[in-house]
């Protein structure tokens, strides 16, 4: 019996062969968001809305102006 007696909770025996799987899936992915840093961001260039957490719409107005927009229940917001 070689049970390793490690952190909170016992008897995960029936655990240890899928975990070992899983931990080097993790290692793996680890070393490649480390070679890779940047790619942890997903699309900076959308901006979402600070309120609601969704993707916000670029809008052109006539004079030339450009915001940010999304529709809401309520109508639309702008991020405020
Ligand atoms: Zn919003």
């Amino acid at each position: 019996m070689t049970e390793r007696a490690g952190g909170a909770g016992g008897g995960r025996d029936a655990w240890s062969g899928s975990r070992q799987g899983e931990g080097r899936l993790l290692q793996r992915l680890e070393a490649v968001l480390q070679r890779f840093p940047l790619v942890v961001k997903p699309t900076d260039e959308t901006p979402r809305c600070p309120k609601h957490g969704v993707v916000m719409k670029l809008n052109h107005g006539k004079d030339g102006s450009t915001w940010y927009s999304h529709k809401t229940a309520d109508g639309w917001c702008k991020g405020r």
